[in-house]
C-alpha cells in the first residue's frame, strides 16, 4: 500500500463545525464544581488532565461517596485519576450509576480471588524488547507509554499503567522500532499502552512516522479510550496529523451508551470523516454492562457515530478486577441476544484473552447442531432449524503460496489450521511426551509416516 495515494484525501479542510458552537452547550451538563470554568479551559484537553480528580476530597466534592467508595478512595493500590469531562457523566446520587463504577474504585478491589494474576495475559513473557508484545505472527502491540487520561478500575495491565516512574523512554521507542524494523513478518503495529494519544503529540507523530517509513509495516492501529474520557482531545488539528499516516485504524474502549454524549459524537465525527476506520472494544462488566439490553443501546449508538463494535472481552482475571467478571454464559447469551436480532455491523466477536498468553479465543453461541456426511444442520437464532447439503464433489481449491509470503512462515506456530493442511498429524500439550514416556516404552515418532505426495496446498505433504 502506497501511503502517498491515501493522502490525497487529506487536502479538503478540516470540519469546522467544532468552532460554531462551544460542545457542552448542546453537551454535557457539568459539575458544579466547574460551573464557572471558561469554555476555553473546559474544551482544552490539557485544561482536562491538568485538572483531573484523584484524591477523596476532590471525588467528595462532585459525587456522595458511599462508605465502600471512601475504603475504595483511602485503600486503592491501582492510580485513581478522572477527567473532570468524565467526572461529570456520573450521577452524584446513585451508586451504581455505570459511569461511576468504571472509574471510581470501592473496597472490593482489595479482594483477592482464585485464578488471579498480576499478568493475566503473560504479556510480558512475549516481550522480545520492553514494551512490545509479540503475541501473533504478523502483529505486535506496542505499548507507548503507561499514562491515560482517567483509569479504569478492571484495567488488564494495572501492573504498569498509571505508574508515573514507569514510563518509556526514546530509547525504548528506538529497541521497540528497530525489532519491527527487523522483523519482516510484522505488517500490524497496534498502538497501546497506556493511552497513545495522552502522548504529547510530536512524540506521537514520531512514532507514527517511523513505523509508516518501514516497508513491511502496512497497517498502523492505535488503542485508545481519549475519545471517551477527553474527547477534547480530539481537535482538527489532531486529526490532520492522523490521517497523513494512512491506513491508520483506531479501537475506542467503550462500555455503555451513556459514553456516547454530543462531544464524544462530534470527536467521532471529526475521526471518521478523515478517513480514520473506527472500532469500538468492550469489556463485559457486571453492573456496567452486563444485559442484552444495555449491550443493543451501546452497540446501535456506536454504529449510528460509525464506529463498528470489534471484540467484546471477557474481564480478564487481573487484580482489583475480581468483582466485575461475568460468567462466560453472560456474554454467550448477549451474542445470542444480538445475532440476527440486530444489524451484523452491530455485533462484536466475543473474546476470552486467554490466561497464561494464549491469546484471543472466540467464544460464540453454538449455530452448528448437527452433521453428517453430506448435511449439516443448523439452527438460526428463531430457533428454525434447517439442514444444508454439501457438495459430494467438491475438491477444494489450491493456489500456489506467493513468494512474499513465505515472510509470514512461523514455522514452529503452525496451529490448528496446520492439522487441517496435512503439516501435522497432532499438537502436543508441553510435558506430554515426558508423562507418557512410561519406564520402557518409547515415544511414538510421527515423522518415519510422513511421504511426499503430488502437491497439496503447496506444501507437498500429505499424511498416510
Ligand atoms: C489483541 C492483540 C493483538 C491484536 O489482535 P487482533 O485480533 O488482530 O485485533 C495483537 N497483539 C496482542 C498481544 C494482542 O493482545
Amino acid at each position: 500500500m502506497n501511503p502517498a495515494e491515501l493522502q490525497v484525501v487529506s487536502e479538503e479542510p478540516p470540519q469546522q463545525s467544532a468552532q460554531e458552537e462551544p460542545p457542552h452547550r448542546h453537551g454535557t451538563r457539568r459539575a458544579a464544581l466547574w460551573a464557572d470554568v471558561p469554555d476555553a479551559q473546559w474544551n482544552d484537553w490539557r485544561w482536562q488532565l491538568s485538572h483531573r480528580l484523584n484524591s477523596l476530597e476532590e471525588l467528595s466534592q462532585i459525587i456522595n461517596l458511599t462508605p465502600e467508595e471512601v475504603e475504595g478512595c483511602r485503600s486503592a493500590h491501582f492510580r485513581v485519576d478522572i477527567t473532570p469531562y468524565f467526572a461529570s457523566l456520573i450521577d452524584p446520587d446513585d451508586p451504581n450509576c455505570p459511569i461511576r463504577r468504571q472509574v471510581i474504585p470501592t473496597g472490593r478491589e482489595l479482594t483477592a480471588f482464585a485464578g488471579m494474576y498480576e499478568d493475566s495475559l503473560n504479556e510480558d513473557g512475549h516481550s522480545p524488547v520492553p514494551g512490545l508484545v509479540h503475541r501473533y505472527p504478523d502483529r505486535v502491540l506496542m505499548l507507548v507509554t503507561t499514562q491515560c487520561a482517567s483509569y479504569c478500575r478492571y484495567c488488564t495491565r494495572s501492573r504498569i499503567v498509571g505508574d508515573a516512574a514507569a514510563q518509556f523512554s526514546r530509547s525504548d521507542y528506538d529497541r521497540q522500532i528497530e525489532y519491527i524494523a527487523a522483523t519482516p513478518q510484522i505488517r500490524d503495529v497496534l498502538l497501546s499502552g497506556g493511552d497513545p494519544l495522552v502522548l504529547p503529540p510530536k512524540i506521537l507523530e514520531d512514532i507514527l512516522r517511523r513505523l509508516r517509513a518501514i516497508e513491511h509495516v502496512e497497517i498502523i492501529r492505535l488503542g485508545s479510550r481519549v475519545p471517551v474520557f477527553m474527547p477534547q482531545r480530539i481537535t482538527p488539528e489532531l486529526v490532520a496529523m492522523l490521517r497523513q499516516f494512512h491506513p491508520l485504524w483506531l479501537n475506542i474502549h467503550f462500555n455503555h451508551a451513556q459514553e456516547l454524549t454530543p462531544e464524544v459524537s462530534q470527536a467521532l465525527g471529526l475521526l471518521a470523516d478523515a478517513g480514520i476506520p473506527l472500532g469500538a472494544q468492550t469489556v463485559l462488566l457486571a453492573g456496567v454492562n452486563d444485559s442484552v439490553e444495555v449491550m443493543k443501546e451501546l452497540v446501535h449508538k456506536l454504529v449510528r457515530n460509525r464506529v463498528r463494535p470489534y471484540y467484546l472481552y471477557q474481564c480478564d482475571l487481573v487484580e482489583g478486577a475480581g468483582h466485575f467478571r461475568t460468567t462466560v454464559s453472560k456474554g454467550i447469551e448477549i451474542i445470542e441476544g444480538l445475532r440476527g436480532h440486530t444489524s451484523g455491523y452491530a455485533i462484536p466477536t466475543y473474546v476470552v484473552d486467554a490466561p497464561g498468553g494464549g491469546g484471543k479465543i472466540p467464544v460464540m453461541p453454538q449455530y452448528l447442531i448437527s452433521q453428517a456426511p453430506g448435511k449439516v444442520v443448523l439452527r438460526n437464532f428463531e430457533g428454525f432449524i434447517t439442514t444444508y447439503d454439501e457438495p459430494n464433489d467438491y475438491s477444494g481449491h489450491t493456489v500456489a503460496r506467493p513468494e512474499h509470503a513465505a515472510a509470514d512462515d512461523e514455522p514452529d506456530q503452525p496451529g490448528v489450521y496446520g492439522l487441517l493442511a496435512g503439516q501435522r498429524s497432532h499438537i502436543k500439550p508441553e510435558g506430554f511426551d515426558r508423562t507418557h514416556a512410561r519406564l520402557g516404552s518409547v515415544t511414538w515418532d510421527p515423522a518415519p509416516l510422513t511421504m511426499t505426495v503430488a502437491p497439496v496446498n503447496g506444501n507437498g505433504k500429505h499424511r498416510i
